[in-house]
């Protein structure tokens, strides 16, 4: 992928020219949202000598706190958390930079904010289908890893790195490989060439990629590898098509104490068997239902995720969500998954 020369002026004009710039990601934000956020943030604070400020819809998963000082976590805004503070720096900003994320609904509540902004807006994204019209400036690039990924070749592309990885504040190298680790799930898909050239360079530069590792994904609770114990062997159904899907409800949740986060790479397991085409992933939400969708090559958990889960995402990682009771969601996915396998693939 080329960055256009064209593109990266302008984004340093538009941060020059800022005087309140605010950074957005997707609600619930994981490894690459966090990862990606926090790389930008450290870069503009060395680079452009501001202070930006990150809004979030609700907070990061625990395991991304490393990533985090105090004098950072001052600068972050959780609307689920204070409200006022996160509307009144959308309201204020007159640049905001959006990463990680195709279009304003994916920020839940912060989204009618984002619409009512006359800020100049930005677009550094990976996903499939970006909302153009709600962008005066859009970084898209779904052949590639990360949202993080493609952070990492702007930065390098701006005139304050130059190509030189070594200029990259060690913050931003730190969580710009932390997001691509992540949603990469630490290298087992959409690994691209690039990618590699990007671990390779920032490994090279000095990330401690053994600690981020340790953080990421040795620090979880026992409760956790019980769940994943539990539900491989007593939730797991797989379907006549290749559908395997598992319901999580909020008793069993509450019974494992299961925190945001604890549930992440769970989807992917049943993918490891053969035959196998398509893997679901259903969790209690308050008044609605969570869905994680995982496909192998050939079969689209995007299309999936956007005909009958109200969502999206790429195309063999995707999301979305159900209003309906946890009783009859059972029979809501093999309703629908049946009929997408029959409709959409011989
Ligand atoms: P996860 O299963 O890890 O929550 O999400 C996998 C992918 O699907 C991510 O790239 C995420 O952006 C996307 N995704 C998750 N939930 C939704 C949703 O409700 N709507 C849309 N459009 N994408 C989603
Ligand atoms: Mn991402």
């Amino acid at each position: 992928m080329v960055i256009q020369p064209s593109h990266i002026e302008r984004l340093n004009e538009c941060i020059s020219k800022a005087s309140r710039t605010v950074i957005v990601t997707h609600m619930k934000p994981d490894g690459d949202a966090m990862g990606s956020a926090l790389a930008m943030y450290h870069f503009l604070k060395k680079y452009f000598h501001v202070t930006p400020e990150i809004v979030l819809n609700d907070r990061f998963q625990s395991c991304l706190e490393f990533l985090i000082d105090k004098k950072t976590s001052e600068d972050i805004h959780i609307f689920s958390e204070d409200q006022t503070a996160a509307t009144e720096s959308i309201e204020t900003a007159d640049l905001i930079i959006c990463l990680d994320f195709n279009a304003f609904h994916r920020t839940d509540r912060l989204c009618s904010h984002l619409e009512r902004s006359n800020a100049v807006k930005i677009l550094i994204d990976h996903h499939l289908n970006p909302d153009l019209a709600n962008f005066d400036l859009t970084f898209s690039e779904t052949a590639i890893s990360s949202a993080s990924e493609l952070l990492y070749q702007i930065l390098m592309a701006m005139p304050q790195i130059n190509g030189e990885a070594g200029a990259l504040p060690t913050e931003t190298a730190a969580a710009l490989m932390t997001g691509m680790t992540t949603d990469t799930n630490n290298f087992a898909n959409s690994v691209y060439p690039s990618t590699l050239v990007m671990a390779s360079t920032l490994l090279a530069a000095g990330v401690d990629r053994d600690y981020i590792l340790d953080r990421l994904f040795n620090q979880y609770g026992e409760n956790r590898l019980r769940l994943m114990g539990h539900m491989m062997k007593d939730l797991l159904t797989i379907t006549e098509d290749g559908a395997a899907y598992m319901i999580l409800d909020q008793k069993t949740l509450a019974e494992y104490d299961i925190k945001e986060g604890d549930t992440e790479g769970f989807v992917n397991m049943p993918l490891s068997i053969a035959g196998v085409r398509m893997s679901l992933l259903l969790k209690e939400d308050g008044n609605k239902i969570r869905v994680s969708i995982r496909s192998k090559k050939g079969t689209s958990a995007n299309m999936c995720a956007r005909l009958y889960f109200n969502g999206g995402g790429h195309e063999n990682a995707a999301g979305g969500r159900l209003e309906i009771p946890i009783t009859q969601a059972e029979e809501y996915i093999r309703h629908h998954v049946h009929k997408y396998f029959t409709e959409n693939e011989s």
